[in-house]
């Protein structure tokens, strides 16, 4: 099928692309990577007055160092995140979630700005953020904003975007001595949505685990923190209990992917799995 007849405006810079949004109105999106809103508007799942494509503004496909925070343009594809040396070095999370998402052809179109304006509760990027304390860089017509990643994935496919606001950029602050990051998920198949997935990260001390983050994606409305059974880690508690708490934490939905039983267990599967990664042992305890 093809899309329903609407107008279409490519923007030289992020100016151009906010004054050409407001000249089309609320109902034109934004097109990045196009590989969720094109199959959408071809599926005639969803319909829109008209595009605004920001493919070619290369401000935007940047991955920067500045001072202790990875900056990475909306528009870095997955496919960048995968080869660049910067983000393997101080996010490596970012390096070994991007293999995950979905195939080849479409990492290398799919952008980090349209995942995360997306909001996809099963894909992983919006995990990363938020495991990784991520700020997400918004422009409007005002100027610049930042919003926290727990304050921005607001509900199924729901961000804290304003109308007329762009996504340019996420900063993250680089991974610091000691510190550690993984990345699991479980799905069908290889380039499946998951079923279940986790993105973790914690300090590595001879004392334990400790400022654990734990950030699951397919197993709720929105990527879900699992405070619980993050208190329980950093105070030493053992693995079994931090599994326990997952009751607490997780809410899951029966799916397309999965039953709500199936994700609640696999949800204590990834932690195990993460937690030796993180640990480099079999135990998910420091040696
Ligand atoms: C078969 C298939 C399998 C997939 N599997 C996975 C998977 O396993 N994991 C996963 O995470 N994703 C998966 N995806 C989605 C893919 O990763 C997309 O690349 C991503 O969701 C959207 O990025 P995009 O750049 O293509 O955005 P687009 O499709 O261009 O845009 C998506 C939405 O975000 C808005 N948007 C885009 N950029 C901005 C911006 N800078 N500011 C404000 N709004 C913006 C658009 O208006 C639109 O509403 C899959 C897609 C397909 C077709």
């Amino acid at each position: 099928m093809k899309p329903a007849p609407l107008s279409y405006a490519r923007a030289s810079d992020v100016g151009h692309a906010l004054a050409l949004w407001r000249e089309a109105g609320p109902d034109a999106r934004i097109l990045a990577g196009g590989q969720s809103l094109l199959a959408g508007l071809n599926l005639r799942l969803a319909e829109v007055d008209g595009l605004i494509d920001i493919s070619r503004i290369a401000s935007l496909r940047t991955i920067d160092l500045v001072g202790d925070t990875l900056r990475i343009g909306a528009l870095t594809r997955h496919a960048d995140l995968e080869r660049s040396d910067l983000v393997a070095l101080h996010a490596p999370a970012l390096a070994q979630a991007a293999p995950l998402i979905a195939h080849p052809a479409i990492r290398t179109r799919g952008t980090i700005g349209g995942s995360l304006a997306y909001a996809d509760p099963a894909a992983e990027l919006p995990a990363c953020m938020l495991a990784l304390d991520a700020v997400i860089v918004a422009q409007g017509d005002g100027g610049e904003r930042r919003i926290a990643a727990r304050d921005f994935f607001t509900g199924v496919f729901e961000t804290g975007l304003e109308p007329f606001e762009l996504l340019i950029a996420v900063e993250i602050p680089v991974l610091r001595p000691g510190r550690a990051q993984a990345v699991r998920e479980l799905a069908r198949r290889s380039g499946d949505y998951a079923m279940a997935g986790l993105v973790a990260a914690a300090d590595v001390t001879p004392a334990g685990l400790r400022d654990v983050r734990l950030a699951y994606f397919g197993v709720g409305g929105s990527p879900v923190l699992a405070r619980a059974a993050m208190a329980a880690l950093d105070a030493g508690r053992p693995v079994a209990e931090a599994e326990a708490a997952l009751d607490d934490d997780l809410d899951p939905s029966d799916d397309l992917q999965a039953s709500a039983a199936m994700k609640r267990h696999l949800a204590k599967v990834l932690l195990r799995r993460v937690l030796a990664d993180l640990t480099g042992t079999e135990q998910g305890r420091p040696a």
